[in-house]
Protein backbone atom coordinates (compact mmCIF):
# COMPACT_ATOMS: atom_id res chain seq x y z
CA UNK A 1 0.00 0.00 0.00
CA UNK A 2 1.22 3.26 -1.06
CA UNK A 3 0.36 4.68 1.99
CA UNK A 4 2.26 2.49 4.65
CA UNK A 5 5.29 3.79 2.84
CA UNK A 6 4.29 7.53 3.28
CA UNK A 7 3.68 7.02 6.88
CA UNK A 8 7.09 5.76 7.53
CA UNK A 9 8.75 8.21 5.87
CA UNK A 10 7.00 10.81 7.65
CA UNK A 11 7.77 9.28 10.86
CA UNK A 12 11.17 8.53 9.82
CA UNK A 13 11.21 12.69 8.86
CA UNK A 14 10.17 13.19 12.39
CA UNK A 15 12.68 11.03 13.72
CA UNK A 16 15.71 12.61 12.11
CA UNK A 17 14.21 16.08 13.55
CA UNK A 18 13.37 15.17 16.70
CA UNK A 19 14.99 11.78 17.28
CA UNK A 20 12.93 9.15 18.75
CA UNK A 21 12.87 10.47 22.71
CA UNK A 22 11.35 13.67 20.65
CA UNK A 23 8.75 12.00 18.48
CA UNK A 24 7.50 10.05 21.74
CA UNK A 25 6.75 13.74 22.90
CA UNK A 26 5.36 14.50 19.97
CA UNK A 27 1.30 14.61 20.06
CA UNK A 28 -0.09 16.02 16.78
CA UNK A 29 0.90 15.53 12.97
CA UNK A 30 -0.21 18.19 10.84
CA UNK A 31 0.18 16.75 7.35
CA UNK A 32 -0.68 19.26 4.02
CA UNK A 33 -1.35 17.09 0.91
CA UNK A 34 -1.78 19.00 -2.52
CA UNK A 35 -5.13 17.13 -4.41
CA UNK A 36 -2.18 15.96 -7.41
CA UNK A 37 -0.64 14.40 -4.76
CA UNK A 38 -2.36 11.51 -5.07
CA UNK A 39 -2.60 10.59 -1.47
CA UNK A 40 -6.35 9.87 -0.34
CA UNK A 41 -6.38 11.25 3.13
CA UNK A 42 -8.95 8.81 4.81
CA UNK A 43 -6.47 5.76 3.37
CA UNK A 44 -3.50 8.14 4.70
CA UNK A 45 -5.02 7.85 8.34
CA UNK A 46 -6.12 4.11 8.30
CA UNK A 47 -2.63 3.76 6.64
CA UNK A 48 -1.43 5.87 9.64
CA UNK A 49 -3.26 3.33 12.53
CA UNK A 50 -2.19 0.72 10.29
CA UNK A 51 1.95 0.93 11.43
CA UNK A 52 1.01 2.55 14.87
CA UNK A 53 -0.39 -0.64 15.64
CA UNK A 54 1.88 -2.51 13.67
CA UNK A 55 5.11 -1.27 14.97
CA UNK A 56 3.49 -0.71 18.71
CA UNK A 57 4.83 2.76 18.98
CA UNK A 58 4.14 6.24 18.83
CA UNK A 59 0.27 5.46 20.30
CA UNK A 60 0.31 8.64 21.34
CA UNK A 61 0.43 10.86 17.63
CA UNK A 62 -2.85 11.52 15.91
CA UNK A 63 -2.66 12.29 12.43
CA UNK A 64 -4.20 15.60 10.56
CA UNK A 65 -4.19 15.65 7.21
CA UNK A 66 -5.28 19.21 5.92
CA UNK A 67 -6.17 18.95 1.69
CA UNK A 68 -4.57 21.94 -0.19
CA UNK A 69 -6.55 22.78 -3.80
CA UNK A 70 -4.61 22.83 -7.15
CA UNK A 71 -3.45 26.81 -7.39
CA UNK A 72 -2.48 27.61 -10.56
CA UNK A 73 -0.96 30.73 -12.11
CA UNK A 74 -1.28 32.05 -15.78
CA UNK A 75 1.35 32.82 -17.53
CA UNK A 76 -0.16 34.81 -19.82
CA UNK A 77 -2.25 37.36 -17.31
CA UNK A 78 -0.92 36.55 -14.28
CA UNK A 79 -3.83 35.75 -12.50
CA UNK A 80 -4.32 32.65 -9.97
CA UNK A 81 -7.14 30.81 -9.77
CA UNK A 82 -8.17 27.75 -8.17
CA UNK A 83 -8.65 24.80 -9.98
CA UNK A 84 -11.53 22.54 -10.21
CA UNK A 85 -12.78 19.46 -11.78
CA UNK A 86 -9.15 19.47 -13.46
CA UNK A 87 -9.88 21.92 -15.51
CA UNK A 88 -6.25 24.03 -15.90
CA UNK A 89 -7.79 27.24 -17.47
CA UNK A 90 -7.08 30.75 -16.02
CA UNK A 91 -10.33 31.73 -14.49
CA UNK A 92 -9.65 35.43 -15.86
CA UNK A 93 -8.95 35.11 -19.26
CA UNK A 94 -9.44 31.23 -19.75
CA UNK A 95 -6.02 30.09 -21.32
CA UNK A 96 -5.26 26.69 -20.72
CA UNK A 97 -2.57 26.57 -17.92
CA UNK A 98 -0.06 24.17 -16.34
CA UNK A 99 1.94 26.37 -14.45
CA UNK A 100 0.61 25.22 -10.51
CA UNK A 101 1.84 26.83 -7.66
CA UNK A 102 0.09 24.65 -5.43
CA UNK A 103 -1.35 21.14 -5.08
CA UNK A 104 1.70 18.34 -5.27
CA UNK A 105 2.59 18.96 -1.90
CA UNK A 106 2.91 15.78 0.80
CA UNK A 107 4.69 17.84 3.87
CA UNK A 108 4.51 18.24 7.46
CA UNK A 109 3.18 20.97 7.99
CA UNK A 110 2.98 21.31 11.82
CA UNK A 111 3.87 19.16 14.98
CA UNK A 112 2.54 20.01 18.78
CA UNK A 113 4.21 18.67 21.80
CA UNK A 114 2.71 17.25 24.72
CA UNK A 115 2.37 20.40 27.47
CA UNK A 116 5.31 20.45 29.19
CA UNK A 117 5.15 19.25 33.05
CA UNK A 118 4.47 22.12 35.34
CA UNK A 119 7.61 24.16 36.32
CA UNK A 120 7.80 23.27 40.44
CA UNK A 121 6.86 26.54 42.10
CA UNK A 122 9.78 28.07 44.34
CA UNK A 123 9.72 27.71 47.58
CA UNK A 124 9.74 30.40 50.01
CA UNK A 125 10.68 29.33 53.69
ZN1 LIG B 1 -5.03 34.45 -17.57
Amino acid sequence: MHEVSLVRNIIRTLEDEFGAEGVARVRDVYLRVGLLSNVEPALMQNAFWAVQAAERCYDQLTLHVEVLPILVVCELCGHESTITNYRFRCAACDTPTKNITQGTELLIHRVSFEEESQPATPSHP
